[in-house]
């Protein structure tokens, strides 16, 4: 019989860094526009890709000659799936989705991460309450399978979509809630015959319970409307987790003309090539680097995929964001460049693993 995935309670001491290459086992058609992708994981590469429930994966697709990284997020679940799975939704005009639904057949190898992020279920048993719009269910499917199977924690969703044939894990959902009953309740918002969501429509779903744990997870104006009917509730912050697919705002790069060196020297080092210049106030670590003439890997620029981590050897910095490192990654010298800037003279940042 085949066992069930690890899951990553003991965590490597340092994470693998690196890409892998892992062959695609089948591909499952969800929705119209949306696969599944289940990934084969090699025995040598099984305690790497442990994971937790709602965690991602960042994927290097070359394209044209150019390498994209995007990350995904695990729909499958540890201790619940025995394959790692992703699930992509196409984004119109979008580059990597269209290509890893129109190009990804089994068979095929594709590079990736190892797992990483910080959507996760905490250790409270408070109910679990979950908003996922569109592609933003996939995380959330694999936290609500986590919370059923593994907690004794009852769980409510409220997933958005535009219409009956855009939900992704229908009847997946739909037997969760047979196999668990009374523990899990969905709703099933459809644009369409309802409009989209408001304040509304998300305030039942909020708990009086102080110990409820909240999800939120889905395109930017839903993901506002839902952080901002928790805030108008006094909902502690620390019990909301958001996952960001795309960034809230981007870091405004400073004009090179207009910026003056703030004293702090940066050196980095990536691939064989270390380098140092006077910093720029406001410019991140991956600014720098890129005004080095580096290419440092990177995605979302905003905090949540870890794509961009690297090592800090020397000095210190501050992150805006920090929503993809765990505290013990940060304890052991990790930094998010695309969010880190120096707050000592100097700093000397290291790219591992590229
Ligand atoms: C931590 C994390 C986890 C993620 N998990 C998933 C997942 O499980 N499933 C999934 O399908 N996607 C997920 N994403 C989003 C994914 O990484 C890509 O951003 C998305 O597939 C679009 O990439 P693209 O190359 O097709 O589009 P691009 O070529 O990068 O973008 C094309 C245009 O679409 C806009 N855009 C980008 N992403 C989105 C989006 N999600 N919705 C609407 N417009 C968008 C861009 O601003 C741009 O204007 C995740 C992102 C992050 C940061």
């Amino acid at each position: 019989m085949a066992t069930a995935w690890p899951t990553a309670q003991v965590k490597p001491p340092m994470r693998d860094h690196g890409f892998h290459q892992l062959r695609i086992a089948r591909v499952v058609s969800e929705t119209a526009d949306t696969r599944s992708f289940v990934l084969e994981v090699p025995p040598e590469l099984a305690a790497a890709f442990a994971y937790e429930a709602g965690q991602f994966c960042t994927f290097r697709v070359p394209i044209d000659d150019q390498q994209h990284f995007r990350s995904y997020s695990m729909s499958s679940t540890p201790a619940v799936d025995t394959e790692l799975q992703v699930t992509v939704k196409r984004v119109p005009g979008g580059v990597v989705s269209n290509w890893m639904i129109d190009t990804l057949a089994p068979g095929d190898v594709i590079e990736t991460s190892c797992p990483a992020g910080v959507f996760c279920l905490g250790p409270d048993d408070g109910d679990v309450v979950a908003f996922a719009a569109g592609s933003g269910i996939t995380p959330v499917f694999s936290i609500v399978k986590a919370a059923l199977a593994s907690t004794s924690r009852r769980v409510r969703v409220l997933y958005a979509n535009r219409d009956r044939d855009s939900i992704i894990f229908a009847a997946a959902l739909e037997r969760l809630g047979e196999r668990h009953p009374g523990r899990l309740a969905v709703a099933h918002h459809l644009d369409v015959e309802e409009g989209f969501v408001d304040a509304d429509v998300v305030g039942p779903f909020i708990s009086t319970g102080a110990d409820a744990e909240y999800f939120i997870c889905g395109p930017a104006p839903f993901m506002d409307l839902v952080e901002g009917a928790l805030v108008d509730r006094h909902v502690d912050e620390r019990r909301v987790h958001v996952e960001r697919f795309t960034p809230p705002e981007p870091i405004p790069q400073p004009e090179p003309e207009n910026v003056e060196a703030s004293g702090s020297r940066v050196t980095i080092e990536l691939g064989g090539r270390t380098d140092g210049v006077d910093h720029h106030p406001g410019t991140t670590i991956l600014q720098t680097a890129r005004q080095m003439g580096m290419t440092p890997p990177s995605s979302c620029e905003s905090g949540s995929c870890a794509t961009c981590m690297a090592r800090l050897v020397e000095g210190a910095v501050t992150m805006h964001v920090n929503d993809a490192l765990t505290d013990d990654e940060v304890e052991e010298g990790w930094v998010l460049t695309c969010q880190a800037v120096p707050t000592t003279s100097s700093v000397r940042v290291r790219y591992e693993g590229v």
